[in-house]
C-alpha cells in the first residue's frame, strides 16, 4: 500500500518522484518496460537548461533516477498490466503478478512515436533514423533529410528541420496533406522542402549511416514507380502511440488516446485521485522540460489531494 503509485520512468515520472520524497509523501515509482523512457534513444540534449554543453539522454535519465534515488524515493522495476481504477485504493497487478495498492496514481507513461515497421529503420536507429526533429536536427545542419507523414506533426517537423538542414523531403503517402491548413500553408511557403506525394518509403541505404531511401510512387497501381532519393537523415512523423491501454477505457482519452486533463488548470484526470503528467497527456509540446513541468505539479496535486482528504 502506498499513498501514490507513479508509473513512468521519463522525466514526468521521476520528477514527481523527486517532489513527492522531498514532501516525505511515501509514493512508489514503478520504472516500466523502458527505464528513463524516450529520452534514453536520443543523442546528445541541447534544450534542457541547465546543461550548457548538452548532455545525451541516457545520462540526463541516469543523472534524474539518481537524484530521485538521493532525495529517498523508492524507484522499482516493474510494468503495470492492469490497474483498478473503480474504486480506493487503486489496485495496480504488475507483469510478475504482485499487486500495488494505492490512494492516489500518476499515470506517466509516456507515448511512443509509430514507426512505419521497416528493418532498416532499427538497423539504421541512432544512424540517421530519428523521430524527433526537436531532439536531433542540429545533427543536420547543411544536410538533406526527409520526413515521412502529411499530418501536423509532419509538417511541424519538416519546417522546424527546414530552417537547420538545406533540404527537406517530405514523404506523404496520399495525394494530399492531412495537416490543418495553417501547417501547410508554412511548409508551401518554404523554398527548401519538396513534397513527395504519393510516396512510401520501401528501405533505407548507406555504408555508415543513412545515405538514402528507396521510394516507391503509386504503389500498387498501374503506374507504380521505383526511385531513390539521397538523404542523411530520415524523420519518422506519423503519429505517436501514448501509452494508455492499459487503463482500459477507466479514463477520459481524447480522440487519439491521449489522457484528457480535467481542464481545472491541474494535472487531475477523470478519475478523483488519478493525475497525469508527461507526453502521455500532451499531444501538442512533447518535450522533456515540458514533461518535467507537468511531473511537478502532479507531485504538488497529490499533495494538495491527500492532506485535503
Ligand atoms: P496524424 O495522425 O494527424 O498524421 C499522421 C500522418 O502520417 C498522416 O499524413 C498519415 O497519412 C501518415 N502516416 C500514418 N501512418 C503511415 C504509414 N504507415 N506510412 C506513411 N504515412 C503514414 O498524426 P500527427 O502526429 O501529425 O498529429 C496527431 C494529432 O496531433 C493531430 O490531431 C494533430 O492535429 C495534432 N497536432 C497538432 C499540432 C499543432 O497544432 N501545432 C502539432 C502536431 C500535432 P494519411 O493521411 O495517409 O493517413
Amino acid at each position: 500500500m502506498t499513498k501514490c503509485l507513479i508509473i513512468g520512468s521519463g522525466p514526468a515520472g521521476y520528477t514527481a518522484a523527486i517532489y513527492l520524497a522531498r514532501a516525505g509523501v511515501d509514493a512508489v515509482l514503478l520504472e516500466g518496460l523502458q527505464p528513463g523512457g524516450q529520452l534514453t534513444t536520443t543523442t546528445t540534449i541541447e534544450n534542457f537548461p541547465g546543461f550548457p554543453d548538452g548532455i545525451d539522454g541516457f545520462t540526463l535519465m541516469q543523472q534524474m533516477r539518481q537524484q530521485a534515488l538521493n532525495v529517498g524515493a523508492d524507484v522499482r522495476s516493474g510494468t503495470v498490466k492492469s490497474i483498478d481504477l473503480s474504486k480506493q485504493p487503486f489496485v495496480a497487478t504488475l507483469d510478475g503478478g504482485d499487486t500495488i495498492e494505492a490512494q492516489t496514481a500518476i499515470i506517466a507513461t509516456g507515448a511512443s512515436a509509430k514507426y512505419l515497421g521497416l528493418r532498416d529503420e532499427k538497423a539504421y536507429a541512432g544512424r540517421g533514423v530519428s523521430a524527433c526533429a526537436t531532439c536531433d536536427g542540429f545533427f543536420y545542419r547543411k544536410k538533406v533529410v526527409a520526413v515521412v507523414g502529411g499530418g501536423d506533426t509532419a509538417c511541424e517537423e519538416a519546417h522546424y528541420l527546414s530552417n537547420l538542414a538545406a533540404k527537406v523531403y517530405m514523404i506523404v503517402r496520399k495525394d494530399y496533406l492531412r495537416a490543418s491548413a495553417a501547417m501547410q500553408k508554412r511548409v508551401m511557403e518554404k523554398n527548401n522542402i519538396e513534397i513527395l506525394f504519393n510516396c512510401n518509403t520501401e528501405g533505407l541505404f548507406g555504408e555508415q549511416g543513412v545515405e538514402g531511401a528507396h521510394l516507391v510512387r503509386h504503389l500498387g497501381t498501374d503506374h507504380e514507380e521505383r526511385f531513390d532519393i539521397a538523404i542523411d537523415g530520415f524523420f519518422l512523423a506519423i503519429g505517436h502511440q501514448p501509452n494508455t491501454r492499459f487503463l482500459d477505457g477507466q479514463i477520459d482519452l481524447d480522440d487519439n488516446g491521449y489522457i484528457r486533463l480535467k481542464g481545472d488548470g491541474t494535472t487531475a484526470t477523470s478519475v478523483t485521485g488519478v493525475f497525469a503528467a508527461g507526453d502521455v497527456a500532451d499531444p501538442s509540446y512533447r518535450q522533456a522540460i515540458a514533461a518535467a513541468g507537468l511531473g511537478c505539479r502532479a507531485a504538488l496535486d497529490v499533495e494538495r489531494f491527500l492532506s485535503a482528504l
